[in-house]
């Protein structure tokens, strides 16, 4: 195995999924901190050309991102389990995590399989609305989500869950690493993914300058200037943080910013941001890297250029349902329809947090819809 570099952030939840992930596998390597060193991110940004974290480095090997599919192929081992679980809980965000503490209070043996440990809560530069913290980052929450849950007797595998298929009574869980498990309950708690800005180009530059994680990235753009694409929450708590590392922040608002009233206040606190609104972005240039944006005027159609080093998408998520199309019923948004207890309209099958019918999508009510599940799928067991 040739030496492997891990070019990574300290604020970036992606890179300590790498990191554990090359440690479970026995993979030996250097980290490097391309955020506190400037000369460590001119090697990455020559080496790699690329302006987003994490880059894994392995020979002629490089691995952008924390690509669970393309590290298994170069660094993991595929296999077979015959162990029938009590439970397959699918996602390790805060509903999959608080689920498994519940199953395994009470004595349920239970797996879980994850692309990563936390989920969308890693990204959250602060968090003010968890109970027992006035504020806490993301990160430092799902730190002690995920201590709480190492503590028990579960088994963790990171991984993508590729299928379902009902088996003899029970479920065959399949894994893109090729492994399949067995489970006599399933609770899909796989959250959701950051939409993309859907403009031509956008492949082209991703990890070149177009970014969907700034709590990850945007170290990477010290007084550089920047464009976030968003009028939420997330996207006025990424210019917030933003405006504090870049020299300008474009804010790009589709319609009107729809944000909390403290994040707004916090927001004009911040004379180099710059608000663009009613604008869609409707290109982007460069050349090896991104230099710049268009932005399209929604009302009058007028067109303009920014130049920029980066762009972030802060423009909503949708459900991460591929695994169990055709398994359960999916609403016209796409996710999983589920009753008051978490239940789908397939016996055994669960579902909680984000990736449901559920409206509030928040950490808190995650972890309760997570709790639920549980209780749901130890009542289901008890009367098979
Ligand atoms: C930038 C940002 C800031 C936020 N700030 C706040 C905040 O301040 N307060 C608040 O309450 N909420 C906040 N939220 C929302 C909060 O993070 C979510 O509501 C919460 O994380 C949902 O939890 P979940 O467990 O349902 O899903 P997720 O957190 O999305 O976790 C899903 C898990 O499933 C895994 N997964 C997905 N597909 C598969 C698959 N096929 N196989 C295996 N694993 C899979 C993922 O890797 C992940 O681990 C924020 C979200 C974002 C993006």
């Amino acid at each position: 195995m040739p030496k492997v570099k891990v070019y990574s952030t300290k604020q970036c939840p992606y890179c300590r999924m790498v990191k554990a992930f090359l440690e479970k596998n026995n993979i030996e390597y250097e980290d490097v901190d391309v955020g506190a060193d400037t000369a460590a991110a001119e090697e990455m940004v020559a080496l790699t050309g690329q302006y987003g974290v994490p880059v894994t480095v392995a020979g002629d090997e490089m691995i952008i991102g924390f690509d669970v599919p393309r590290l298994t192929e170069v660094f993991g081992a595929g296999g077979r389990e015959e162990e029938v679980f009590d439970v397959i809980i699918m996602g390790a965000g805060p509903a999959g995590l608080t689920a498994a503490v519940y199953t395994t209070r009470k004595l349920l043996s239970t797996m879980i399989i994850s692309e990563n440990i936390g989920g969308q809560a890693m990204e959250s530069w602060a968090i003010e609305n968890y109970m027992g913290y006035r504020m806490v980052s993301g990160e430092d929450l799902m730190s002690k989500f995920e201590e709480q849950v190492r503590n028990l007797n579960i088994h963790l595998e990171l991984d993508r869950v590729t299928g379902i298929t009902r088996k003899d009574g029970t479920f065959l869980v399949k894994t893109f690493s090729d492994r399949s498990f067995l489970a006599r309950s399933v609770i899909v708690a796989t959250g959701r993914r950051p939409r993309r800005l859907g403009v031509e180009g956008e492949d082209r530059f991703w990890g070149r300058g177009v970014s969907v994680c700034s709590t990850c990235d945007g170290p990477l753009f010290r007084d550089r200037d920047v464009a976030i694409v968003g009028g939420g929450n997330a996207a006025v708590t990424a210019a917030i943080e933003m405006a504090r590392i870049a020299r300008q922040v474009h804010m790009i608002v589709r319609s009107t910013i729809r944000a909390d009233a403290v994040y707004l206040d916090r927001l004009k606190e911040h004379e180099n941001v710059t608000i663009h609104r009613p604008f869609t972005v409707s290109a982007l240039s460069g050349e090896s890297v991104l230099t710049g944006i268009r932005i399209r005027n929604n009302e009058s159609g007028d067109e303009e250029e920014i130049a920029v080093d980066g762009v972030f998408a802060e423009i909503g998520h949708e459900p991460n349902v591929d695994a169990v199309r055709g398994l359960v019923a999916l609403n016209d948004g796409g996710e999983i329809i589920v009753d008051e207890n978490c239940r789908t309209d397939s016996p055994g099958v669960f579902a909680a947090g984000d990736v449901t019918s559920i409206k509030g999508k928040q950490i808190i009510i995650a972890a309760g819809e997570g709790a639920k599940a549980a209780l749901e799928v130890q009542a289901y067991l008890l009367a098979q």
